[in-house]
């Protein structure tokens, strides 16, 4: 039986600005969107769960993943009902629906976003203050502000954190789409054979060249939303690299020769460079970000929601603030670049503990949709 949610329009509407109710179902939106394909009618079957509550369909629908919000879909609309809006919107409410006890909802709400970021800042804040050691004022050494054995078990958590949040989500939603996705009488031979092709599939497409969002006419935001992924991936590249030279690659070096035999050094100046390149690129894409959504001069940037701007802000900020540690340990500044390590870690840690419940949540969800996605189209090929 189709369980049906009355109040799920209303739901949505709190999450983004739309005019919904003005839609008269004209399809021109459905025309004009890129992604729409004859079984598959984007925005407008989104649209359709909403109306009629149908929040099980919606939250079990890989389509709703594919959408970039490229506007448009808002700009044909006739009615000024803003679908591409709605999709964004349908999108947060599935993230909230999908986090572990609903934990999500903080993130998508005004107050009680900024309440949390100031809490998990001032967590940040003490950690450093209770185990900083004394400073090394001679030149600037991570280490010498927290202990190696700090930052690396303080990353393990984290990353178990990031890892058993993401698992635990990911099969909840996994557990939505699977009978949508997976239904149909293929042997099981032929599913997992589809189901590995649809996986690289997706890993190529969606994950290396963001596919889906060529077929939009907006080049500049695909540049823009590419170099902020790609960002992403150089710095913690960098990271690792810089984390094994420092660490002398995991305390290994004695034990193996093979590990003996490499240059530890070149791990300090591949880190350099990949975080300089990951960085610039990463402030060009979050900055245009910013200044769309300032301008507003396109339809997707019109409304921002509280969770695009904290997003936006936080990595701005931890880009720039890694930049800055950067030219204060060049200009022998080590006092100054100590202290905006500090601050670089307290963005950094929000971002982190934040990420499976905001955008950073996107990349995940998407990537699960677009892969059983591909393997229905895959099955209706056949
Ligand atoms: S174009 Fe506008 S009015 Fe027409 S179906 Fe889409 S949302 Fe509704
Ligand atoms: S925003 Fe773009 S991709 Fe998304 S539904 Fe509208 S036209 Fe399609």
């Amino acid at each position: 039986m189709v369980r049906t949610n009355p109040n799920l329009i209303k739901e949505i509407k709190k999450l983004g600005a739309f005019d919904i109710t003005a839609c008269y179902s004209c399809g021109e939106c459905t025309a004009i969107c890129p992604l729409s394909e004859n079984n598959f009618e984007l925005p407008r079957m989104m649209i359709r769960y909403s109306i009629l509550g149908l929040e099980d369909k919606l939250l079990s629908s890989p389509q709703l993943w594919l959408c970039y919000y490229c506007g448009e879909c808002s700009e044909s609309c006739p009615r000024d009902a803003d679908p591409g809006a709605l999709m964004m919107a349908a999108r947060r409410y599935a993230i909230i629906k999908y986090s572990l006890g609903g934990i999500a909802r903080i993130f998508y709400s005004k107050v009680m976003s900024v309440v949390s970021l100031i809490i998990l800042s001032i967590i940040a804040a003490l950690g450093i203050y209770l185990f900083k050691k004394p400073l090394d004022l001679t030149k600037f050494n991570p280490f010498s502000l927290l202990s190696y054995e700090f930052i690396h078990t303080a990353g393990l958590v984290l990353a178990a954190y990031i890892a058993i949040v993401a698992l635990l989500q990911g099969i909840k939603m996994y557990n939505c789409i699977k009978h949508s996705a997976l239904e149909g009488n293929l042997s099981a031979g032929a599913k997992v054979k589809n189901l590995i092709k649809s996986f690289f599939i997706m890993l190529f497409g969606e994950v290396l060249a963001e596919r889906r969002y060529l077929k939009c006419d907006r080049k500049n935001r695909y540049i823009a939303h590419m170099t902020v992924f790609w960002g992403f991936v150089l710095m913690f590249i960098a990271t690792t690299l810089d984390y094994l030279k420092n660490s002398n690659i995991l305390g290994l070096r004695e034990s193996y020769e093979i590990i003996k035999a490499i240059n530890i050094e070149i791990f300090g100046v591949l880190a350099r460079i990949i975080g300089i390149i990951g960085g610039l690129i990463g402030i060009y894409g979050s900055i245009y970000f910013i200044y769309k959504r300032l301008v507003k001069d396109d339809v997707y940037s019109e409304y921002s929601h509280v969770s695009d701007w904290i997003f936006l802000i936080l990595i701005s900020l931890g880009i720039l603030t890694g930049f800055l540690i950067d030219i204060f340990i060049y200009t022998n500044m080590p006092l100054l670049a100590y202290v905006m390590f500090a601050i670089h870690l307290i963005f950094v840690f929000d971002l982190i503990v934040t990420a499976p419940f905001t955008k950073f949540a996107h990349l995940g969800y998407r990537l699960i949709a677009v892969w059983f996605y591909e393997y229905q189209k895959l099955k209706l090929s056949k």
